[in-house]
């Protein structure tokens, strides 16, 4: 199997990569300037390539010497719509776009895995499917490209699925949790356009004014959430924006809020779902207006299969020791469309510490943030983890 010390003879060609992914961003489905620095980097390697047809993924797999199942591995490649505002001699050229989540480590580290899976084919007891995805930001990338067969790609479904990710504060440098069960939460979205008739400000009796009825809708989603959602399976909603009216003298025809909706099971999901149109419905009729709602889902619980989970803590404590391959104690409120895929196949998500040495976890700036720094030592890092993830998955199925 293998050992950190593999992550060093690629580091230098890994982690050039990741400098020039990081150089140039690219937002959502659409990244081909990323495909072709992957498909480029791959070039050589006795790979399968196919690319997406509705999005810039490559889907690339490995034949092992021996036979048996197949294995899926994760990267995903996008960045986030935010402007660097580190000092880098490899920081991002393009204002208003970023690595901020660390895709580019993830991205480097699955050409990594890769190159080192490939060097040692002949042993490799099955095949390795490696899933370059686009569109992890809110765009559903996993799901297009499990809808275009990167679960079936090499004949049979993967037995398993792995990705790590990343972060660049709260976990040490090199530190690796994970949990079995939930690890991240689901997340919808809610648009509410609430409508009534507009009139005088002085004369609300001839009006239908819907103000009030959405300051209640506000509330009472509020107390929904006490009252109808159990406390250890807990769900948040958040309304971060309420728009109505122009004038205190006039009442407004309609307004409409917005709402981000987390939660950690599916049946927490459904209730607060169901919940959420019943208030909201239920206070349009109290107050004679009418409610339209848009009610997204976006990603479901990330669930990490307990036997999956306990095998790759198993690995990533021969790679890391005890002391840095760790059981998280709760999951993570982000969410994550690795979950699709979870949902269709056992595997595990795991986190991996990219915090630069020399920085306070606590104190440095975290994913997503213009300030967010990952140290270039977590590239081989995670290229060998997800190595060992398969090769090791492989030789015990
Ligand atoms: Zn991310």
């Amino acid at each position: 199997m293998f050992t950190l010390e593999d992550g060093r003879p690629p580091a230098d060609r890994l982690i050039a990569l990741r400098h020039a992914l990081h150089r140039e961003p690219e937002l959502g489905l659409d990244l081909p300037l990323t495909q072709a620095k992957v498909l480029a980097a791959l070039d050589g390697l006795p790979l399968e390539i196919t690319i997406g047809a509705s999005l810039t993924s490559v889907t690339a797999v490995l034949r092992g010497g021996r036979s048996g199942p197949a294995v899926l591995l994760r990267g995903d490649m996008d960045a986030l719509p935010v402007t660097e505002e580190n000092d880098l001699d490899y920081a991002s050229r393009l204002p208003g776009r970023m690595h901020a989540c660390g895709h580019d480590v993830h991205t480097a580290a699955l050409v990594g895995a890769a190159r080192l899976l490939a060097e040692r084919r002949a042993d490799l007891a099955g095949d390795v499917v490696f899933m370059f995805q686009p569109g992890e930001e809110g765009y559903g990338g996993a799901r297009l490209m499990i809808e275009e067969g990167v679960l079936d790609a090499a004949g049979d479904r993967v037995v398993a699925a792995y990705a790590v990710h990343v972060s660049s504060a709260g976990t040490p440098f090199g530190v690796v949790g994970t949990r079995p069960g939930t690890m991240m939460s689901a997340c919808a979205a809610a648009t509410v356009t609430v409508t009534g008739a507009g009139g005088h400000g002085s004369l609300p009796h001839q009006a239908t004014d819907p103000v009030p009825a959405m300051c209640e809708m506000v509330t009472a989603l509020q107390t929904m959430v006490t009252r109808s959602i159990d406390a250890f399976d807990p769900a948040v909603i958040t309304v971060g924006s309420i728009h109505a009216g122009s004038a205190g003298n006039v009442i407004p025809g309609s307004g409409r809020f917005e709402a981000t909706i987390r939660s950690f099971s599916s049946a927490t999901q459904q209730a607060i779902r169901d919940g959420f149109h019943r208030v909201v419905r239920g206070i349009a009729d109290a107050h004679r207006v009418r409610a339209d709602i848009d009610y997204r889902e976006q990603y479901p619980v990330t669930v990490n299969d307990a036997a999956e989970t306990a095998f790759a803590l198993r690995a990533a404590t021969g790679l890391v020791g005890p002391e840095r391959a760790i059981t998280m104690q709760r999951p993570m409120a982000a969410s994550e469309d690795f979950a699709f895929v979870l949902d269709r196949v056992p595997g595990a998500y795991l986190g991996v510490g990219a915090v630069p040495p020399g920085i306070d976890p606590h104190a440095a700036a975290m994913n997503h943030s213009p300030g967010a720094l990952f140290d270039d030592g977590s590239v081989p890092i995670c290229a060998v983890l997800l190595a060992e993830l398969a090769a090791r998955r492989l030789a015990e199925a």
